[in-house]
């Protein structure tokens, strides 16, 4: 499904800049015109449900986003 993968994307691009907080806005702009801003939208917020590894802060932009922390439980692969 188009969700499931935009999802790991996101998930990938959030993991690839690990304490820097990103709004789905910046996630959007940053993964291209291939990846729908709506799509990134909702992956993040079922990536909030699932934290950790991801915690909710203030993008750089002011808007509310998402950053991947290292602090996960031991044992996780994240
Ligand atoms: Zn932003």
């Amino acid at each position: 499904m188009e969700f499931d993968l935009t999802e790991s994307v996101v998930r990938e691009y959030l993991r690839d800049h690990p304490g820097e907080v990103r709004c789905a806005d910046c996630v959007a702009r940053a993964l291209g015109p291939d990846v729908p801003g709506s799509a990134v939208s909702t992956a993040m917020t079922e990536l909030a449900d699932r934290r950790p590894p991801f915690a909710p802060g203030r993008c750089s932009c002011g808007a509310s986003g998402l950053m991947f922390t290292r602090s996960a439980e031991p044992g996780s692969r994240a």
